[in-house]
């Protein structure tokens, strides 16, 4: 479904991205795990377009979409979910959400607002509080429904449980799957290495803007070499990994 080949990405004379290549297949959810300064978030902003490669190819379902304006994307399938999650906090959540679906047709938002309730039984408890008063891990459900307001087959998350406390953790971790099962195809990036690789069906180990490993979630997972080599201190792996 998505594929990116030898993707190079700078910020000046930066080089952030040096020719990753990589590929997601539909209805799969891929980790994209590695320590800070990998690269991951530049890689998910230049495939939703708000960054412009230097060099290479991203293709969507076997279109060549590179460069092209995120709102193109959006209409391609393709729905990012960034990191600190950028909702309106002075909006409601029906707001927030409402506004997310303002492209769709009326039928097409009112039957998402439905299925965003559903999805996220919390946010329907809280549906005309302002954003800023969610607790992390409802603002985090809330950019993820935000996210499904354009009815994507393609999620990227950026971090989606920094920050967030344990118990937590585990349900956005569930919500993922839960997407993943309706079809959807979902990257996410992730500080929680293993726990994502272990739920992902493939991963790729980003470091200094290369992909220096990649296979199946719970392979990597398992390979307790990577983690103290590559994501290292202050990771949650990382220190399991020295003992
Ligand atoms: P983190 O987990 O810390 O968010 P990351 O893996 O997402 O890390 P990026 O944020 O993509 O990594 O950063 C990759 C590299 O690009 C780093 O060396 C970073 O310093 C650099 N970089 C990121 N954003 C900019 C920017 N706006 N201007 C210049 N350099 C940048």
């Amino acid at each position: 479904m998505l594929a990116v080949d030898g993707l190079t990405t700078r910020y000046g004379a930066i080089t952030a991205l040096h020719a990753v290549s990589l590929h997601v297949d539909s209805g799969e959810l891929v980790a994209l795990v590695g320590p800070n300064g990998a690269g991951k978030t530049t890689l998910l902003y230049t495939v939703a377009g708000l960054l412009r490669p230097a060099a290479g190819r991203v293709t969507l379902d076997g279109g060549d979409v590179t460069g092209k304006d995120p709102a193109t994307l959006v209409d391609a399938g393709l729905a990012l979910v960034p990191e600190r999650r950028r909702i309106f906090r002075d909006l409601t959540v029906e707001e927030n959400l409402r506004l997310a679906g303002i492209t769709a047709s009326t039928a097409e938002r009112r039957q998402r607002l439905g299925e965003a309730k559903a999805l996220v039984p919390v946010l329907d408890a809280k549906w005309h509080t302002s954003a800023g008063y969610l607790s992390g891990g409802e603002a985090q459900q809330l950019a993820v429904a935000r996210a499904l307001m354009s009815d994507p087959r393609l999620l990227l998350l950026d971090e989606p449980t920094l920050g967030l406390a344990p118990k937590l953790v585990d349900v956005i971790f569930e919500l993922l799957v839960t997407l993943r099962g309706q079809g959807r195809t979902i990257v996410v990036v992730e500080q929680n290495a293993r726990r994502a690789l272990e739920l992902a069906d493939r991963g790729y180990v980003l470091r200094t803007g290369r992909i220096v490993a990649a296979g199946p979630g719970a392979a990597l997972a398992a390979r307790a070499d990577l983690f103290a080599a590559f994501v290292g201190v202050g990771a949650d792996l990382g220190e399991e990994a020295d003992r």
